[in-house]
C-alpha cells in the first residue's frame, strides 16, 4: 500500500521505516528541512535500538523516502497517517492541538482517490471530528475517512513494539476505513488483538492507559516511601504484588517519577480535557502533583550526601528520561539537575546516548563527561538517574579511585548493592530502610 507519514519523529519514523519493512511504499514528509535532508542522505535522527539496519536498508530498496513536500507524500497515499507533535500548552496544560489542525489544513487539497487519514499523534477526544471538519472545509468533494489509530510504541523500544504489538486499536466509523486497516495490518493477523471501536471509544484508550501507567509508577513510589519508613524492601514488595496476575509484573520499579514526552503531558492533558466535560479525575490530578513534587525530593535526597550542599561536586548518571533512548523531554533526570542547579553549580553529567540533546537544554551550566568515571572523578555524591545497561556494570574498583567521597544514590535500583558495599561504597536506593 501507499502510506503518507505527516510528521517524521520518535514515533512517524520508526512508524515509516516499519511499515515500509512490510513491503508498503511509504513517504514520510515533515516541514523541519534540516531533519529531511538528514535523513534522506541516510542520516538517522533520532537513536532507537535496531532502527539504523531496517532504515539503511528501506532506503536502499527505495521503500521509504523522504520530503518536506506535503503533495508527493500525500497525492498518492491509500492512507495518510498524522504523526506530529501534541504537546503541552505552556499554561492550559491541555494538548497543543495547532500542529495537528495545521496538518489537516495542509494535507487537505491534496487528497485524490478515496484515501483514510489516520490519526497517530495522540489527541483529546472529538480530534477526529475536527480535523474531518477542516478537511471538507479545505476540499469539499475529497474522499477520505478520518481514523483515530492510537501509538502505543515505548521509546527505546519503538522498533520491537512496531512488529510485536500488544494490540492494535482503530477507531473507525465506517467499514470502509476499516477494511482499508485490516489490509494494512494483515501481517499481524494471527499475532496481536485487533480491537476496532468508535472513534471516541479509540482517542480515549490511548489516554486512558497513559494515565493508568503514570498512576502505577505513582503508587510504587509511594509504597516504596512507606518501605523507606517500615523496614520493608520494595524489591521484595513489587515482586510479591507483581505475581498476582491482576496486577502485573510491569510498571512495579520504583525511581525518581516518571516522565518523558508522553505520560506528563498526556495524564494532564486527560485531566484537562475530562474537566471541560464536567469530570474530575482525582487519581490522575494527585498523581500528577505528587509526581512533580517527587523530583524536587529527589534532587534534595541527592544534595543531602554532600558535605557542604552548595558546592561539593556532584556525578549525574544518565540524562535520557529513561534508558535505550535519547530522548530528554520531560525526563526527571533533567529535573533533577536544574532544581540542583539551584543551589550547587558543581555538577557533571554523563548519559551514553542522550549527551547532545541534553546540552541543548542545560546548556553550559554543567560539566559533560564523556564516561562514567570521568564524571565522577572528584565527587562526593554519585546520582544514578536513569536505567542504562552500563550503569549496572560499573567497575567499582575503577570508581573508588576517581570519587571524593563514596556515595552512590541509585535512583533506578540497578546496581549491584552488594558489588559496591563490598568495595567500600555508601550506597542507597529507592525504597530501603538504609544503605548497608
Ligand atoms: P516529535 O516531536 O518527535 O515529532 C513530530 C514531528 O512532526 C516533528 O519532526 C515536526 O517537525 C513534525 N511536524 C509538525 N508539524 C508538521 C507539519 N504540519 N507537517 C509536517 N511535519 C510536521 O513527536 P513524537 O514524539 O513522534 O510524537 C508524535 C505524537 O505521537 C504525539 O502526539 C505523541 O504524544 C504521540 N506518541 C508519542 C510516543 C513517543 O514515544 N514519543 C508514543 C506514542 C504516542
Amino acid at each position: 500500500m501507499k502510506i503518507a507519514i505527516i510528521g517524521t519523529g520518535y514515533v512517524g519514523l520508526p512508524t515509516g521505516v516499519g511499515l515500509a519493512e512490510l513491503g508498503n511504499e511509504v513517504v514520510c514528509v515533515d516541514k523541519d528541512e534540516a531533519k529531511i535532508n538528514a535523513l534522506s542522505s541516510g542520516k538517522l535522527t533520532i537513536f532507537e535500538d535496531g532502527l539504523a539496519e531496517l532504515f539503511e536498508k528501506n532506503v536502499q530498496n527505495g521503500r521509504i523516502k523522504f520530503t518536506t513536500q506535503m503533495k508527493e507524500a500525500v497525492a498518492p497515499a491509500d492512507i495518510v497517517m498524522i504523526a506530529v507533535g501534541t504537546p503541552p500548552h505552556p499554561f492550559t496544560k491541555e494538548a497543543d492541538m495547532q500542529y495537528i489542525h495545521a496538518a489537516a489544513y495542509e494535507l487537505a487539497e491534496y487528497l485524490t482517490d478515496y484515501t483514510v487519514v489516520a490519526v497517530k499523534s495522540t489527541v483529546p477526544v472529538g480530534t477526529g471530528d475536527d480535523v474531518e471538519a477542516i478537511i471538507r472545509k479545505v476540499n469539499p468533494t475529497a474522499d477520505f475517512d478520518v481514523i483515530s489509530l492510537p501509538e502505543f510504541l515505548r521509546e527505546g523500544f519503538a522498533i520491537h513494539d512496531f512488529f510485536n504489538p500488544d494490540r492494535i486499536v482503530v477507531g473507525a466509523n465506517t467499514d470502509k476505513a476499516r477494511e482499508v486497516m485490516k489490509k494494512l495490518y494483515q501481517p499481524f493477523e494471527n499475532k496481536t488483538q485487533f480491537l476496532f471501536v468508535k472513534r471516541r471509544s479509540s482517542e480515549t484508550i490511548k489516554y486512558a492507559s497513559n494515565a493508568f501507567l503514570a498512576m502505577k509508577i505513582h503508587y510504587i513510589n509511594e509504597m516504596a516511601n512507606f518501605c523507606e519508613k517500615s523496614g520493608a524492601d520494595i524489591k521484595e514488595v513489587a515482586q510479591g504484588m507483581g505475581l498476582d496476575s491482576r496486577i502485573g509484573k510491569k510498571f512495579l520499579n520504583p525511581g525518581p517519577g516518571y516522565g518523558g514526552s508522553c505520560f506528563p503531558k498526556d495524564t494532564n492533558a486527560m485531566a484537562q480535557m475530562a474537566k471541560k466535560y464536567g469530570v474530575h479525575l482525582n487519581l490522575i490530578e494527585t498523581t500528577i502533583a505528587k509526581n512533580d513534587e517527587r523530583k524536587a525530593e529527589m534532587a534534595e535526597r541527592i544534595l543531602s550526601h554532600l558535605s557542604d550542599r552548595n558546592h561539593g561536586r556532584v556525578a549525574v548518571l544518565g540524562l535520557a528520561f529513561k534508558g535505550g533512548t535519547d530522548d530528554c523531554r520531560e525526563s526527571p533526570a533533567m529535573d533533577i539537575v536544574r532544581d540542583m542547579l539551584k543551589v550547587n553549580k558543581n555538577i557533571c553529567v554523563y548519559d551514553p546516548k542522550a549527551l547532545d540533546n541534553a546540552r541543548k537544554l542545560l546548556i553550559e551550566k554543567v560539566d559533560y563527561a564523556t564516561d562514567i568515571y570521568q564524571a565522577c572523578k572528584d565527587a562526593e555524591v554519585v546520582a544514578v538517574l536513569t536505567e542504562w545497561e552500563d550503569f549496572r556494570n560499573i567497575d567499582f574498583v575503577k570508581l573508588k579511585h576517581e570519587v571524593l567521597c563514596s556515595n552512590i544514590v541509585d535512583l533506578r535500583n540497578i546496581i549491584n548493592q552488594e558489588e559496591a558495599i563490598k568495595n567500600g561504597f555508601n550506597y542507597y536506593c529507592i525504597g530501603q530502610t538504609s544503605q548497608n
